[in-house]
Order: structure tokens, then sequence, then C-alpha cells
């Protein structure tokens, strides 16, 4: 059994679906961070990420590999563990540009399709509902207002003792979903049978709790 969640930036998709998955038993997949790993190859090779030949020339050169930890996905570039690098700004920036492009897409979509089928997976992203698992036995869309998630971006920044400014994470955060909603292949989408959650409103525990409920009530 596999199970979509997709949605827009920080509407909370990788801290709920990964508590989700550990309470169901299933594999957790961050898309996410797939995307994220390809943008950072073409930051570190100082890859012209606007332009989508070299861009698709240079995502040949690129291996994703996942592998867990203490049940955390680790994410593998050539090789290399780069967890710890993928969060920053400028890849979240590059990664929506570069996710963009087909071969980039492609590059990715076996590997997201071979893992859900050897593994019960809990899977999120923005297209898996849609391409990656449109046979999903459960979809659902978690979106919150992009003030709230910007919100909740900010407050997780400041509590790191970071420092954040709200205005240009909301503004960050619309820039990502408009590119993401506009681009022509897979683009970020409610799959029509996909349940919608909105999250403005809810605590993680509720959210997580609604989709163990949607969960047990389609194995019932
Ligand atoms: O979910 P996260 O914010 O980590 O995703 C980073 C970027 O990767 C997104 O802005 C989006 O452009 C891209 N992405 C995608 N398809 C997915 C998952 C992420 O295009 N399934």
């Amino acid at each position: 059994m596999n199970i979509a969640i997709d949605g827009p930036a920080g509407a909370g998709k990788s801290t709920i679906a990964r508590r989700a998955a550990r309470e169901l038993g299933f594999l957790y997949v961050d898309t996410g961070a797939m995307y994220r790993a390809v943008a950072l190859y073409m930051i570190n090779n100082n890859i012209d990420f606007s332009d989508e030949e070299k861009v698709s020339l240079a995502v040949k050169n690129v291996n994703i590999d996942l592998c867990y930890e203490n049940d955390e996905q680790q994410i593998l570039l050539n090789g290399k563990n780069v967890n710890s690098l993928i969060r920053t700004p400028e890849v979240s920036a590059t990664a929506s540009k570069t996710s963009s492009y087909k071969a980039v897409r492609e590059r990715l979509l076996d590997l997201q399709k071979d893992i859900a089928a050897k593994n019960s997976v809990l899977m999120d992203g923005r297209d898996i509902g849609t391409v990656v698992l449109p046979n999903a036995e459960l979809k659902i869309f978690l979106t919150a207002s992009s003030k709230v998630r910007g919100e909740r971006r900010y407050k997780e920044l400041i509590e790191r003792g970071e420092k954040a400014d709200l205005s240009s994470i909301i503004k960050d955060i619309e820039k990502r979903d408009e590119q993401d909603r506009n681009r022509a292949i897979a683009p970020l989408k409610q799959a029509d049978d996909a349940v919608l959650v909105d999250t403005s409103d809810m605590s993680i525990d509720e959210v997580v709790n609604r989709i163990i409920e949607l969960k047990n009530s389609i194995s019932e």
C-alpha cells in the first residue's frame, strides 16, 4: 500500500509525513530532498541553473540514492551524504527552478517509482498523487495559507537561532509555489481523488491523526 502526500512549500508535509509514516510503519520518502540534492550539485559545480540545456547535460552525472539512519532518510549525492547541506534558501530557490526541467524529473521518477514498488511508502512531494504514484491507495493534499506557512518557517528558524525576516520568507514561499504550480511538467496540483487537508488551524498532532484516520478508513 502506498500513500501520496502533496502540497505547497512549508505546509508541514515533511514533519507530518515523517511522523505519520512512523506510526503507520511505512517507509517515509521525501522527494523534495532528491530535487534539493540535484540543485546542490548544480550549485557546487557552478552550472547556470537558469540554463535548461546545461542543467540537462549536467544531471546525467548526478546519482541520487537514499538510505535510512535511525528511521531518518539520508540523501546521497554521488555517494556523499548531503542531508545537512540541502535546506538553505539558495538550494530551495535553485531546486524550484531545476525541478521544472524534464531531464531532471526523468532522472528522479524511476527511482521514486522503484522505491514505492518495493516498499509500503508514504511519499511526499508535489506530483506524487498525479504523476509518481497515480494508483496510490490514499492521496492527501496538504495546504495552509501562505501567511501561516511563512510564520511556521519563521518560527523554526528563530528557534534554531538563525536570523529570519518574515515578509521575505512569505515572499520566497509564494514565489516557489507560483513556479511549482505553473510549470509545464508535473506541476503542483491536487489529484482529483486526493483528500484536501487545510492545516492552517490544525496542530501537527491533529494533522497526523487525520492521516491515520484516513488510512484506517480505507483499510477497513
Ligand atoms: O518539498 P521541498 O520544499 O523540499 O521541495 C523542494 C523543491 O523541489 C520544490 O520547491 C519543488 O520545486 C521541487 N519538488 C518537485 N516535485 C516533488 C518534490 C519537490 O518538483 N515531488
